[in-house]
């Protein structure tokens, strides 16, 4: 197939390579000067979107999301699908999949889970938002790209899907790293408190899965100095993005925004920037209620 690509950085880069790799054409746009094995690259985003079946988003954010489409949608040849793979407030996806369906384009938001692990490894999850058609012609490039694509309805779906999942795990990890804290001060060991939380009603993937104490329960980042894994800087965009959301269709999410908050100064007052978003545990140890 031949495909498009812009934004060609940790995640990007490495999802485009993949596609090489199963045999596609693909030609890469980026503003940085990047360079990957197997990808033809051109002068603009336009020229990386012309006569492409499909062409791939992989950006920072909406803004830059909505500026790319509007030089990309009018380079795509009618039938083609826009299929966007960043993480971006719910409105931007909306608006752009509606701007490429008046161009007579298919579009999809398929933002991912996985971090730049399952994007070099091919084991990204896409939740994907947008028209079935779309979605049957990107099936095959999921497939490579990802392990697994759940359809979640009209565009703009999956970046719902999306921001709800990690508001909470956001607030779920939050909720984690405190139990640990209070845990220590009262003199339950670490292991002890793991092994009755994890087969206990108060389990879940952030205790389970991915536990912020370091040398207990499944190797994390907590157990690599908390170096990411998934950034608290991350984490604090797609709670920002989900406080976005609810304030546009007036839900009431007060753990949510709880999560968004903390977050916020972790990373922006403290030292959380840059650590893995489980470093909120020696956040936590440190602290007293004052
Ligand atoms: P990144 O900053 O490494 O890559 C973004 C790329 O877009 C950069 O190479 C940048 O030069 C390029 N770019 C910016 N503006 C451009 C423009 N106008 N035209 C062309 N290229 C442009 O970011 P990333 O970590 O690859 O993340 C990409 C998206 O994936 C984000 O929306 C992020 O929230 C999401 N995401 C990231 C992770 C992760 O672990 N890194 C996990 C899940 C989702």
């Amino acid at each position: 197939m031949k495909i498009g690509f812009i934004g060609l950085g940790n995640m990007g880069g490495p999802m485009a390579a993949n596609l090489v790799k199963a045999g596609h054409e693909v030609t890469g746009f980026d503003m940085a000067d990047v360079k990957i094995e197997g990808i033809k690259m051109a002068g603009s985003a336009a020229a990386a979107a012309e006569g492409a079946r499909v062409v791939i988003t992989m950006l920072p954010n909406g803004d830059i999301l909505r500026r790319v489409a509007d030089e990309v949608i009018p380079a795509m040849e009618t039938g083609a699908v826009l299929l966007d793979c960043s993480t971006v407030d719910v409105e931007s996806a909306r608006d752009v999949a509606a701007q490429a369906q008046a161009a007579g384009l298919s579009a999809l938001d398929a933002p991912v889970s996985g971090g730049v692990g399952g994007a070099a490894g091919g084991t990204l999850t896409f939740m994907v938002g947008g028209d079935e058609a779309g979605f049957n012609i990107a099936r095959e490039l999921f497939d490579i790209m990802g392990q697994k694509a759940v359809h979640c309805g009209p565009s703009g779906n999956g970046q719902a899907a999306k921001i709800c999942n990690n508001m909470i795990l956001g607030a779920t990890m939050i909720a984690t790293c405190e139990a640990f804290a209070l845990a220590d001060k009262l003199g339950l060991e670490r292991q002890a408190m793991f092994d009755v939380v994890s087969t206990s009603s108060g389990y879940s993937w952030s205790m389970n899965a991915y536990c912020p104490a370091p040398g207990i329960g499944p190797k994390s980042p907590a157990d690599n100095g908390y170096q990411p894994g998934f950034a608290a800087d991350l984490m604090l965009k797609d709670l920002r993005l989900s406080q976005q959301a609810a304030e546009t269709v007036d839900a009431d999410t007060p753990m949510g925004r709880a999560a968004c908050d903390l977050y916020a100064e972790f990373v922006e007052k403290e030292d959380g920037k840059g650590r893995d978003f489980s470093a909120m545990l020696p956040r936590f140890e440190k602290r007293g209620r004052g």
